[in-house]
């Protein structure tokens, strides 16, 4: 076996974490740049697709850059490099090294951006601010005569139903009797035209992913006996799952908005922005709400949740404002959104690693400590 993984089986772990299918829609992620056949030697991860990332890779011989940003995240007509991010794809492309975005689809889950924050406060009983429905299931049912029931379950696992958690070719099968009459034109697997047969048949359940159905449908009518399988196709009811927007948790022991402000800016990574704080910092703060990146859109759920504070970034006046006039607001702290996601990059790291140890991989990673907040300096009155 080679000691290094190839870009394709990188990528694929890396979707097996983030699948592509919880992204935003229209979000643009996935391998940017890159020969799936290529070989991994050297991983460098990073929040933005900017130059001076792209410059450490090739300084370090990295052959992988794991982004959460997307470079083109706008149709683009050209990739000349005569534009900042046309450039970044020569240089990319000149220096072999392929480009991966994880973004909207490693915000949500756990080990994602979002839970990466709240374990790195330790935060307990952690939960999605948002949650997201479970991804949607079906279950088919079908009836099959006794002796048939294996190989029919076989078929349909690996069509990809029977899939629970971590188990695989889940069925339940139970014991009736069927019964029919074939036409004229039937062609049937037991009995005649004309006559009434009754045969000992199993029922069997499994559940598929709603993605899988054609494909389970159509191992079903290959595997199946009967010219004329019956079967039934159910749509579950979806639940919520623990992925989701956001994540609310609670400290160990409360302590003040000012103390719990200083906390998080020591927890983050050196950045010239800080935080901005909005409430009584005296106010003791034990519930905490967060997001990482720009987090408006979920400020009415970190209301709801009974949280002291809710921690995200790029806040607005006009958002900030309406939700501080509520008497139940949570305080907020707004924080450099590179930093803030940054929590997530070893993580992610770690998760690579441990996925390529166990596959006796030599690759070599690297967190980027650069910061690519596009702030770099805050003013303020001397006589403040
Ligand atoms: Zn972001």
């Amino acid at each position: 076996m080679t000691p290094h993984p190839t870009l394709a089986e990188t990528v694929a772990e890396i979707e097996r974490l983030y699948p592509m299918s919880w992204a935003d829609d229209g979000d643009a992620i996935g391998l940017i740049v890159g020969d799936p056949a290529d070989d991994v030697r050297r991983i460098l991860f990073a929040i933005d697709p900017v130059q001076v990332v792209v410059d450490q890779a090739i300084a370090t011989r990295a052959d992988l850059i794991v982004v959460h940003h997307p470079l083109l995240y706008r149709a683009v007509h050209a990739v000349g490099a005569n534009t900042p991010k046309g450039k970044v794809v020569h240089d990319l492309i000149r220096h072999e090294i392929a480009l991966y975005v994880a973004h909207t689809n490693a915000d949500s889950p756990r080990l994602g951006v979002s839970d990466a924050i709240a374990n790195a406060l330790g935060l307990d009983r952690v939960r999605p601010l948002a949650p997201a429905l479970a991804d949607p299931l079906d279950k088919i049912v079908t009836f099959v005569p006794e002796a048939r029931v294996q190989p029919l379950v076989d078929a349909l696992a690996a069509a990809g139903a029977g899939a629970v958690g971590d188990y695989d070719r889940c069925a339940f099968v139970g014991s009736g009797e069927g019964t029919f009459r074939p036409g004229p034109d039937a062609h049937p697997a037991i009995g005649g035209a004309g006559r009434v047969e009754v045969v000992a048949e199993s029922r069997v359940e499994m559940v598929l992913p709603r993605s899988r159905r054609e494909a389970v449908i159509e191992a079903l009518r290959e595997a199946h006996p009967y010219e004329e399988p019956a079967f039934d196709v159910l749509e579950l009811a979806g639940w919520e799952s623990d992925r989701g927007h956001g994540r609310v948790g609670d400290l160990a022991e409360p302590v003040s908005l000012r103390e719990f402000a200083d906390t998080v800016v020591a927890t983050l990574p050196p950045n010239a922005i800080g935080a901005r704080v909005a409430g009584n910092l005296d106010r003791q703060v034990r519930r905490v709400a967060l997001a990482g990146g720009a987090g408006d859109f979920l400020m009415d759920e970190a209301r709801v949740s009974g949280a002291d504070v809710y921690l995200t970034s790029d806040l607005r006046h006009h958002p900030a404002s309406e939700l501080r006039e509520h008497p139940d607001a949570p305080a907020l702290i707004d924080v450099s959104h590179w930093a803030a996601e940054w929590m997530w990059l070893p993580v992610i790291e770690h998760a690579l690693t441990a996925w390529l140890t166990e596959g006796g991989y030599t690759v070599a990673t690297e967190v980027s400590r650069l910061c690519t907040d596009p702030w770099n300096h805050r003013a303020s009155r001397s006589d403040a």
